[in-house]
């Protein structure tokens, strides 16, 4: 049986300390209108003070996104939304939500404890950790990957504005990974998204809030699902066709609208705990055990038939390092690391057919980047004036230079932003122990 436990996150504390970081203002002379100026930037407190990026700006203003760290729901003036969600009405099943979502916006699964049918007709991850869906029609989830001996790399949580120094290091080591985005991290660093393509990384879905996705209605599982879908599309140019749960929590229901809106399910075989390590009694020695666990696995032949996954994170510097810390490591102990695209040869990984990943072969003989030159939408910085941020918006912004009233806007609506996003992290503390 699983027991909720309910505690302050280092994450929590993390996002805490970052948000103290928005009011502090900007006297960088770096170029925080473009993805290369934005990616030079190595400075934590630099890199995490908001910026004006146009696009965002507008998209924010005409209405065509859900609040940022919120449930998403279909925005009411959003017609293609609306009738893409009545396009697959038919698709999902007839599975209620399994929580409800309380002011804490924490699912509450307390009456799954111990009542849940042993039978879980619902494939219910959270609870038995079932990967194969009963629904018919519904693919089976990607939690090992096929390749022998290799380890599918990916990175939850992003984009943190702060990662930099960690991208910089995949991309001197040629390394390549799936990244899984928040869509509103991608609204408030979009920069910082876009650089995952530039580098030749794999972005997926990693829904709007971060929430308990099997406690959401059908609606509201389907929002955060296509708006974090638009907000990926909005500053990259390509739209995912894959995501990770938070939590791992995913049922036949959720899978079946992910499915509907040509999402993979992607989760994960071990745990490196990176996310809990300061909470409870999760140490980052716990954390070292199991980056060592997976390499002793490794060194054992335990993958010498099909490959892994851990699930791992960009969510604060701690986790961050540790990757970086334990690369060599794994890159001795795995034959090969690759994205989860690359170890199954999703050599289309995006809805727009301009971009291509290279197949596994071709990634291991030395071709790590088919497509890295998909053209960034522009920041438009040079027409801010007519972004409807005015000068009056705030006081803060003493900056020179005409995006300082951008920034300033930025700041003020991103402070709101981190703010409900250190609430929304504390949610990354509740989780159901095995
Ligand atoms: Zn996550």
């Amino acid at each position: 049986m699983r027991l909720l436990s309910l505690f302050t996150s280092q994450a929590a504390v993390n996002s805490a300390l970052i948000a103290t970081t928005l009011f502090v203002s900007s006297t960088s002379a770096q170029d925080r209108t473009t993805e290369q100026g934005e990616a030079q930037i190595t400075d934590p407190n630099q890199e995490c003070t908001p910026y004006y990026y146009q696009p965002v700006s507008a998209a924010i203003a005409a209405n065509e996104f859900p609040p940022i760290w919120t449930v998403a729901t279909i925005v009411s003036s959003d017609t293609n939304a609306q009738a893409k969600y009545q396009s697959i009405q038919s698709q999902i099943p007839n599975i209620p939500p399994k929580g409800t979502q309380p002011a804490s916006l924490m699912g509450d699964f307390s009456n799954f404890t111990p009542t849940y049918p042993s039978s879980d007709p619902d494939c219910w991850w959270t609870f038995d950790q079932c990967t194969t869906p009963k629904l018919a029609g519904l693919p089976p989830d990607l939690a090992v990957v096929p390749e022998p001996d290799t380890l599918g790399y990916g990175f939850d949580d992003g984009p943190n504005c702060s990662h930099n120094v960690f991208y910089n290091f995949l991309s001197q080591n040629n390394q390549k990974a799936t990244m899984f985005y928040i869509g509103s991290n991608v609204m408030d660093w979009p920069l910082e998204a876009q650089r995952a393509l530039a580098d030749g990384h794999e972005i997926c879905v990693h829904t709007w809030s971060h929430r308990y996705m099997t406690a959401l209605t059908n609606d509201e599982v389907f929002a955060e699902f296509y708006y974090t879908m638009e907000s990926i599309k909005l500053v990259t140019g390509v739209t995912p066709t894959c995501w990770r749960p938070p939590f791992g929590d995913v049922d036949d229901r959720v899978r079946a609208i992910a499915h509907a809106l040509g999402l993979r399910t992607i989760i994960w075989k071990y745990d490196s705990n990176d996310w809990r390590a300061g909470t409870g009694n999760v140490t980052s020695a716990n954390v070292d055990q199991n980056y060592e666990d997976l390499i002793t696995r490794a060194q054992n032949g335990t993958f010498a038939t099909a490959g892994t996954i851990m699930l791992t994170h960009e969510l604060n510097n701690f986790t961050m390092s540790e990757a970086v810390k334990f690369y060599a490591q794994l890159k001795a102990a795995f034959k090969y690391i690759v994205p989860m695209g690359v170890a199954t040869n999703q050599t289309q990984p995006y809805v727009e057919t301009t971009y291509s990943l290279p197949s596994f072969e071709q990634y291991i003989s030395g071709t790590t980047t088919i497509s890295s030159g998909v053209p960034l939408p522009t920041d438009g910085s040079s027409s801010s004036t007519g972004s409807g941020s005015s000068s009056g918006s705030s006081s803060s912004g003493t900056s020179s230079g005409s995006s300082s009233t951008g920034t300033a806007s930025r700041a003020s609506s991103d402070g709101l932003g981190m703010l409900a996003a250190g609430a929304a992290f504390v949610g990354f503390a509740m989780k159901l122990l095995a």
